[in-house]
């Protein structure tokens, strides 16, 4: 029985081989990236990273800016493979890629939030047309992977959007942080909670503090991040967006 679940396997795999996320070359099964791709993916240093807002020391903003979350996550810059990976993410509701961003989520979380104990996981949520438009939330989707992945319950309706604002492309850092206040609402309380806030990639960081405003207005005692990737900016203010 066993040995004909191997070759029933053997036969899958060779009639539908598993493809690099990235460039589509064939590679194991259970794997994302083939070598090529693996290496050249750009990853945080976990060594060199502000435990608050998650990006490199001599990039971070906290002495500009007081977050209201209490440390971040994130795997990857904003770049190369794994900007164009959680690209296709957005683009098609491909669970494959879900995988890969929830796992190397989850591995970073382990790893550097070892002590904390969670009691829900939320995520930032997205606006009526932006999710009727895709069909999905890809923030939602991380979120629904990393609760089932660390055993933690999701909280689906924590937050809701009131209302959409203008779109952040074309404002500058500190322009974003008064674009979303008073965006997004909660919907019950968390009193007490130490809650885990998902999202797919953080730009200045405006709408993860301003969800982490929200939690903590519903009774949340402590809110963490957790992101797949993350822009950094030169140390130049005119230049940031
Ligand atoms: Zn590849
Ligand atoms: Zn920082």
């Amino acid at each position: 029985m066993k040995i004909l679940k191997e070759i029933l396997n053997g036969v899958i795999s060779a009639l539908f081989p598993n493809h690099c996320m990235c460039c589509n070359e064939i590679i194991d099964e259970n794997e994302f990236l083939c070598d090529y791709c693996y290496e050249m993916i750009e990853r945080f240093d976990a060594e060199k990273r502000c435990i608050v807002c998650g990006l490199d020391k001599d990039k971070c903003d906290c002495k500009r800016i007081i977050y209201h979350f209490e440390g971040c996550v994130v795997p990857f810059y904003n770049k190369g493979i794994a900007k164009e990976s959680l690209y296709k993410l957005k683009l098609s509701h491909k669970d494959y890629y879900t995988e890969f961003f929830a796992r190397e989520i989850v591995l970073r979380i382990n790893e550097e939030m070892p002590d904390i104990k969670f009691d829900g996981i939320c995520y930032v949520p997205g606006d009526i047309f932006s999710n009727l438009k895709r069909g999905f939330n890809q923030a939602e989707l991380l979120a629904r992977r990393i609760s089932e992945i660390m055993g933690i319950p999701i909280e689906r309706k924590a937050l809701y959007v009131k209302k959409k604002g203008k779109g952040q492309h074309n404002l500058t850092g500190h322009e974003r942080f008064i674009n979303v206040r008073g965006l997004y609402g909660y919907n019950y309380k968390n009193t007490g909670k130490t809650l885990l806030l998902i999202d797919d990639i953080k730009t200045t960081g405006a709408t993860l503090d301003e969800c982490t405003r929200q939690l903590l207005f519903s009774g949340a005692h402590h809110v963490y991040c957790a992101c797949a990737l993350a822009t950094t900016f030169e140390k130049n203010p005119k230049k940031e967006r």
